[in-house]
């Protein structure tokens, strides 16, 4: 008894660190803080339910301790930021495990073990675990693989797949309400287990590796929810608080990425973005003028106000160091210099801040998009570092393109562009970006972090 009002205090504790902890990572500045806050509410609640007087074996848990926190650690240490979105994904994946194997066992020591009857309500939270929990397993899996190279990356269709996926759907959740009416049927159990399974990777089949960040905070959300369902089956509260504060952040983002990119939802999950598309970009007129780096540094180092605009080149040139010296070199000469941030720059939410941080690049001289388009006019160079769609003019002046109404940042509307990519290459929407063969864009060809090292040379002999 003793006991137990300190495991419902540890929980308190625990929920009300989570909640400072989620409020933290709303702001660059305060997510480092509010990281640790979420890390010590997660200790509070483990250390707090170790006190449970039904714990059957502390060596297993102790053993489970290890090997979690020595994987968890060498994930974090040896898996490059790169790999950020890939690691998340099995993040998902083990936390979703987790949630559905204690739903499993939860229904097996019911109806097998103990031959106690499950209530509507246990059945109603086990059912939600088990769906949304084995679901999320099996689509993590495979955004890691997509994500890791490991089988192609863009979408995977065939003739009818929205059909079967959304009867196969119904099937489960059939099978679900009826086991609410009667939870006696085992095998029934395991069929609507194993068809969730198969659901999360033929849910995940047709999406492009391009789109996983937003798939994955959609997973985020489902492990939440599974999770939650867990507390209701389990009776426990901070499960319950927590699973909900991470399906409910996790759709909230999924949400906001997607108004990012001006598309819906649906679209992202059924819509097979990323296969080959009619390119109905602008007619291109003009040609692409080839810029070297010489002329390049002589614009910049006698420019009033340049503006880095980094994209997902930069994350792959991992050239995020060498734009902070070039920055850095330019402001000693006078110049002004800022960085735009789109928000879904990247291939991953805050990509970009995350990369710039950790070069050092202040948080100060970071800019959103509503910021910085209205200083469009008076900036006089853009330096486009590996960024596409993100600028492409397209998605404001042309309403018959892929990726029309997509907020962008304004690059054509300052004085001179300088765009830094390989070569012909597009961007993730495989479109033609019209910005490339303006009059006041140049191109300096190469890869980012090269072109950039160049640039930092050449304004210091300027
Ligand atoms: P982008 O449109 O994918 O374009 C990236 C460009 O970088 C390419 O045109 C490529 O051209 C160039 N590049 C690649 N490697 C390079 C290197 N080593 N050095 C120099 N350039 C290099 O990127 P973005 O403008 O950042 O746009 C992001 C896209 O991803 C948007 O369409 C967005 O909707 C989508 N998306 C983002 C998120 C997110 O959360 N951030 C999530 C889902 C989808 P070359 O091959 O010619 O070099």
């Amino acid at each position: 008894m003793k006991f137990n009002y300190f495991i419902e205090l540890a929980y308190l504790l625990a929920s009300i660190l989570f909640i400072f902890g989620l409020k933290g990572l709303s702001n660059p500045k305060t997510a480092r803080n509010g990281m640790n806050m979420a890390a010590a509410g997660m200790l509070v609640a483990v250390v707090g339910t170790l006190f449970n007087a039904e714990i059957v074996s502390y060596e297993l848990i102790i053993i489970g301790l290890i090997v979690g926190s020595l994987i968890g650690a060498a994930m974090s240490i040896w898996m490059p930021m790169t790999a950020m979105p890939q690691r998340t994904a099995l993040s998902h994946a083990f936390g979703a495990l987790a949630a559905s194997l204690v739903g499993i066992s939860e229904y097996y020591r019911y109806a097998v073990d103990l031959q106690e009857p499950i209530s509507s309500f246990k059945m109603t939270a086990l059912g939600f675990e088990v769906l949304f929990g084995s679901l999320t397993v099996t689509g993590s899996l495979l955004a890691f693989a997509k994500l890791q190279e490991m089988m192609r990356g863009t979408p995977i269709t065939y003739k009818g797949q929205n059909v079967l996926n959304v009867s196969l759907f119904i099937l489960a959740a059939v099978i679900f309400i009826y086991l609410i009416f009667d939870p006696t049927q085992s095998t029934l159990f395991y069929v609507m287990v194993g068809l969730s399974f198969l659901f999360g990777i033929l849910l995940v089949l047709p999406i492009g590796a391009a789109d996983m960040p937003v798939v994955m905070a959609l997973m985020n959300s489902y492990a939440g929810l599974a999770s939650a369902a867990t507390g209701f089956a389990i009776g426990n509260n901070v499960l319950i608080i927590a699973g909900t504060l991470d399906g409910f952040s996790g759709f909230i983002l999924s949400i906001l990425m997607c108004k990012a990119m001006n598309r819906s939802i649906t679209n992202v999950l059924f819509g097979a973005f990323g296969s080959p598309v009619e390119d109905t970009s602008t007619a291109v007129q003009g040609v692409m003028r080839e810029v070297s780096a010489e002329d390049v540094a002589m614009q910049l180092a006698y420019a009033r106000q340049v503006v880095f605009v980094p994209g997902y080149g930069m994350a792959t040139a991992q050239a995020q160091h060498a734009v902070r010296e070039l920055g850095e070199s330019l402001e000693h000469r006078g110049v002004i210099v800022k960085y735009a941030i789109h928000p879904v720059a990247g291939r991953m939410p805050g990509h970009m801040n995350v990369l710039l941080a950790e070069a050092n690049v202040p948080y100060s001289a970071l800019y959103e998009l509503e910021q910085i388009n209205p200083e469009m006019g008076a900036t006089d160079v853009c330096v486009v570092i590996g960024a596409n769609d993100v600028v492409n003019p397209d998605a404001r002046d042309n309403p018959t393109s892929p990726i029309a109404g997509m907020p962008i940042i304004e690059v054509d509307k300052s004085h001179s562009v300088i765009v830094l990519k390989r070569g012909k290459g597009k961007g993730f929407s495989g479109i033609e970006n019209p910005l490339f063969f303006k009059q006041n864009t140049g191109m300096l060809y190469g890869d980012a972090k090269a072109s950039l090292t160049k640039l930092s040379q050449a304004v210091l002999q300027s």
